[in-house]
């Protein structure tokens, strides 16, 4: 008989959304009169822009004819899609070749797989809370995990630690984050590359929600930060950015200049790696999804999702206005679609979700699901109707607490 990889067996249930669909569906079944708001999941609800749905338009006829027919493709991309992600950096001061871009059907994928090209024996740094995808992805592979509390004394934006007993190989950031709204600045990004350099330890940064970002002072990519060529690996996303949660493209940075060392302790460059990896195990995007996501770095494509974006984020607005309506404390909601709360008179992540469901039919996310340090807070998501922000808030003004 086989073998199962026995690291699975290590990896937690992941009850977070299944406990949160069982509670609402019996919400449902005995208030069927009581109109539920969900901002609970992640998903967005704004429509694929024009610009977009034309490209993947033509580019279905394009498939339907001899001469522009096309077949396999570069599993790592496109090389149209190479370009118009490049020009997307140039616009952030960021200088790629496009072969240090790899197209991928989404960040979630690609920081999972990227475990595969490194090695096992490397100590992990995740903070704590996080997207849950870090952690259960190397647990999968048995390696050991270190966490770095992120809590309200960082402002849920952890520094490099002065003070572990082990240095941390690969470390993962989220800017801005998922679940805590929160996105580091320049300084404090510095400050993560010159760790990282100092100790030869990689980055994995994870920036999908970077367009979320408008505050021309904080940096979208890690990139921007001097040194983090020889040290970080960027993942993005179309998802948030542009409606592409089903229809699925993203991309991911890896520098020809980033390495590490195999087991005889000479550096190889880790984007041949990538590159090796993908090509053997990834099929890549298909061609009238790679014609959409190119369609979103037009100028056309472009100010057409920032509409969206700011759709999005005057919700963020007006849940964070009915936070401080409430004297509640919270985090993100400025340059984030996350708003991340402190749970009022020291409730329970979950004691919350239940108070909210009961009270008002309004559905969040407990903190405590991302990691120990989020019990006692909560998250809300600015990716719903503008309609049901509004009203889930006001019912929200009206509870006694
Ligand atoms: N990274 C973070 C921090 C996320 O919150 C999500 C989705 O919620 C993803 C990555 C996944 O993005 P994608 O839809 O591109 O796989």
């Amino acid at each position: 008989m086989a073998f199962i990889n026995d690291n699975y067996l290590e990896l937690q249930d992941s009850y977070l959304f299944s406990t949160i669909a069982k509670k609402v569906n019996e919400f449902v079944a005995e208030h069927p009169e009581k109109k539920l708001i969900r901002m609970g999941i992640g998903d967005v609800t704004r429509p694929l822009a024009p610009a977009v749905l034309a490209a993947m338009h033509t580019a279905v006829d394009e498939m339907g004819q001899k001469e522009t027919f096309k077949g396999y493709g570069p599993e790592q991309g496109y090389d149209f899609l190479h370009q118009a992600v490049q020009s997307y950096y140039e616009q952030m001061g960021v200088s790629l070749e496009t072969d240090e871009i790899f197209i991928s059907d989404g960040a979630k994928s690609d920081v999972g797989n990227i475990t595969d090209i490194f090695g096992n024996e490397n100590i992990i740094m995740v903070p704590d809370p996080v997207y849950p995808v870090y952690v259960d992805t190397n647990i999968m592979s048995g390696r050991e995990i270190i966490y770095l509390d992120s809590n309200a004394n960082n402002d849920f934006l952890p520094l490099p630690p002065t003070d572990l007993e082990v240095i941390p190989d690969i470390i993962y950031l989220c800017s801005p984050n998922n679940p805590t709204g929160s996105v580091y600045n320049r300084e404090q990004l510095t400050a993560w590359v010159k760790y990282a350099l100092d100790h030869n330890s990689i980055i994995l940064y994870d920036a999908a929600y970077e367009c979320f970002i408008h505050d021309a002072s904080l940096p979208r990519s890690i990139f921007e930060i001097e040194g983090a060529k020889e040290c970080a690996i960027e993942f993005c996303s179309l998802s948030k950015t542009a409606g592409f949660t089903g229809t699925r493209c993203g991309y991911t940075v890896v520098p020809k200049s980033l390495k590490a060392l195999n087991s005889d302790g000479d550096e190889i460059v880790l984007n041949k790696l990538w590159l090796r990896r993908q090509t053997t195990k990834f099929n890549g995007v298909p061609y009238i999804i790679q014609r959409g996501a190119a369609a979103v770095f037009t100028a056309e494509g472009q100010s057409q999702i920032k509409e969206n974006i700011k759709y999005y984020m005057e919700n963020a607005r007006i849940i964070a206005a009915a936070m401080k309506a409430k004297g509640i404390e919270y985090y993100g909601g400025d340059n984030s679609p996350y708003i991340w709360l402190k749970c009022p008179n020291n409730m329970k992540s979950w004691d919350f979700f239940d108070y909210l469901l009961n009270e008002i039919a309004v559905v969040g996310t407990p903190g405590a699901g991302f990691g120990n340090n989020g019990e006692g807070f909560f998250r809300l998501t600015a990716f719903g109707d503008r309609n049901a922000t509004i009203e889930a808030m006001e019912r929200f003004k009206s509870l006694n607490f």
